[in-house]
């Protein structure tokens, strides 16, 4: 008997890198992500951190919730030339992914099907057997630096009132709802596992897109926070491709409330290299490249563009 070893990945005639994306998110308004609903409240998603100074509540952007609304970003994504959506020509969508190992979706986000399945892609009946492709990419982060409360607000109507037809519902049902306050600040990172570059296309669209529709209901989105790495005011934001993480990962601690302190330690981090404090916005050595600032979102812009090429004409 021959035992297999190796994870069934297709050989590539390019090079595999790890990639890793870090920023600081600012939500320009409040924002709702959903935990759970109580005494007809729906509760936003929060952590409780201990600290010096003891147990404090912070408001929290999942990891899980910003991998789903990226792996919906790159499902959505127009098609151009076809009038579709590249999930439907895939035939990839949540939960039913395909699995297959062409699509920019789930080689890098990863697929899974339990059974045989007979699938309907384009109007044609696919037939799709058991498989698992193994997800290369993994979320990080996402708590607030400022330990503020969330803000409980009564609105007139719930979202699933106002499909109904007026005449079913005449009166509108309150309800309150949390949110996460303006202005809070999320640490966030993405790390991506030996994928090529053509495969990390996909997590660039995906991590650019997402920035807008992240959070349930209305209102969404959050932006790349500004502030000063190389220069006074620019995203706070570090792309790294790797073959040997040379550089300070710039996360900040949860436990740290100040602006001033987690900011100033992201930035001491970032310009981190091989025990050097570097001055510029691209590092590059033969196992190392980081790109900062408005380098970094440059060069993940580049690679989104690269991922429309391929797949979205
Ligand atoms: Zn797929």
């Amino acid at each position: 008997m021959t035992v297999q070893t190796n994870v069934g990945l297709p050989k590539v005639d390019v090079p595999r890198y790890h990639f890793d994306i870090y920023a600081v998110l600012e939500g320009p308004q409040e924002l709702y992500f959903g935990h759970e609903t109580q005494v007809g409240v729906n509760i936003v998603e929060t952590v409780r951190i201990a600290t010096e100074k003891g147990e404090m509540e912070k408001c929290y952007i999942s990891p899980t919730k910003r991998r789903g609304v990226e792996r919906r970003t790159l499902i959505w994504a127009p098609v151009q030339s076809e009038g579709v959506l590249l999930g439907d020509k895939l035939g990839c969508g949540v939960p039913h992914t395909c699995a297959q190992p062409t699509c920019p979706i789930c080689a890098v986000f990863g697929g899974l099907i339990t059974s045989t399945t007979n699938v309907d892609v384009m109007g044609k009946t696919e037939k799709r057997s058991p498989t698992t492709t193994i997800g290369r990419l993994v979320h990080g982060g996402g708590v607030a630096i400022q330990p503020q409360d969330v803000v409980e607000k009564q609105r007139a109507m719930h979202p699933s009132m106002m499909h109904k037809a007026p005449e079913k519902e005449p009166t509108p049902m309150p309800f309150r709802r949390q949110y996460n306050e303006p202005g809070l600040l999320y640490p966030v990172y993405n790390h991506c596992l030996s994928v090529t570059e053509a495969e990390f296309t996909a997590v660039a669209y995906a991590f650019l897109n997402a920035l807008a529709r992240l959070g349930a209901g209305n209102p969404k989105g959050v932006r790349i926070y500004e502030g000063k790495l190389i220069e006074e005011q620019e995203p706070l934001l570090v792309v790294d491709r790797y073959l040997v993480p040379l550089g300070k990962r710039p996360i900040t601690s949860p436990s740290v409330t100040s602006i001033r302190e987690a900011l100033a330690q992201f930035r001491a981090d970032a310009l981190q290299v091989e025990g050097q404090t570097v001055a510029q916005h691209e590092v590059s050595g033969p196992h190392f490249t980081r790109w900062l600032g408005s380098a970094a979102y440059r060069k993940l812009q580049e690679y989104a563009v690269q991922f429309a090429e391929l797949y979205l004409k």
